[in-house]
């Protein structure tokens, strides 16, 4: 039989089908620390997409070459050792995949904040702060069933001001570990949408300052803070690299800077993991 393909048709068609397949099969790095990404062989590829958990949280999964993989959010506060991650299989049958977190070595920060009412909130700060952060495991714990694409852009360009995960003293007083990547840049410079979503919620909150939520898909949420000015609403569908706002320093802040942070199965993890 004669073959009716041109390679002159077929090769550019190749390359397109090639660059089609890698973004969406762009992985994040598998990083077994705390707050690092499990990427787990959940089931063959070819048959109905499971339903993965991890400490009860739904994760989200990825169609690859040969099964689907859950890629598994590590909280920071995880403990070395085995993990247990449960799958249930299109037939109801139910099975567990394991992965084991070894020790990290996050370094320790020293900063100091001028406004000590961000280090130690007055009783109607706290009062907003425990309503504010009622909104924000809200938010982290949204689950959408759209396919989330993971071929993340950096949202704005600058210094790497301060990395995921360093243990952080406040004026000389030691506070959580910082669940995001400080990218420092000047007032003004935009922001750009880490990956196609839809915008989850816009605000202006006591730590983060003027704040934009990002929902990309099953779980996995970005979120952009300290922002001088918000440029989108709140139900709004955003395109990778689409501008949402602008670097400022609302919020608690040493000066200029984007806080970026990405969500997995209700926990923050590693954003640096999600770029190439
Ligand atoms: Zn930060």
């Amino acid at each position: 039989m004669k073959n009716t393909f041109s390679p002159l048709i077929t090769y550019p068609l190749l390359c397109l089908l090639l660059l089609l397949s890698n973004t969406l099969l762009a992985f994040p790095k598998n990083s077994l620390k705390p707050g690092g990404i499990a990427i787990i062989a959940a089931s063959p590829a070819h048959l109905t997409a499971p339903n993965v958990r991890y400490h009860g949280k739904r994760v989200a999964l990825v169609h690859g070459k040969t099964n689907w993989l859950g890629i598994v959010g590590i909280p920071l506060r995880a403990k070395t050792g085995r993990h247990f991650v449960n799958i249930t299989d299109a037939k109801g049958k139910h099975y567990q995949r394991s992965f084991t977190v070894k020790t990290y070595p996050y370094r320790t920060q020293r900063l100091h904040i001028s406004n000590t009412n961000k280090v130690n909130p007055n009783k109607r700060s706290r009062q907003r702060i425990a309503r504010e952060s009622a909104i924000k495991k809200r938010l982290r714990n949204v689950y959408s069933r759209t396919t989330p694409q993971l071929n993340f852009l950096i949202p704005v360009t600058g210094r790497r001001s301060s990395s995921f995960g360093v243990k952080r003293i406040l004026n000389g007083e030691k506070r959580d570990p910082h669940s995001g990547m400080d990218i420092a840049a000047p007032q003004g410079r935009s922001i750009k949408a880490t990956a196609k979503g839809k915008v989850l919620y816009v605000g202006n909150l006591f730590y983060t300052g003027k704040v934009v939520y990002l929902d990309h898909g099953q779980g996995v949420i970005s979120l952009y803070a300290h922002m001088s000015k918000i440029m989108v609403k709140k139900g709004q569908q955003v395109k990778r690299g689409q501008v949402i706002g602008k670097v400022g320093r609302t919020g608690r802040v040493t000066g200029a800077h984007l806080h970026w942070s990405v969500y997995l199965n209700c926990t923050s993890v590693d954003p640096a993991l999600f770029l190439r």
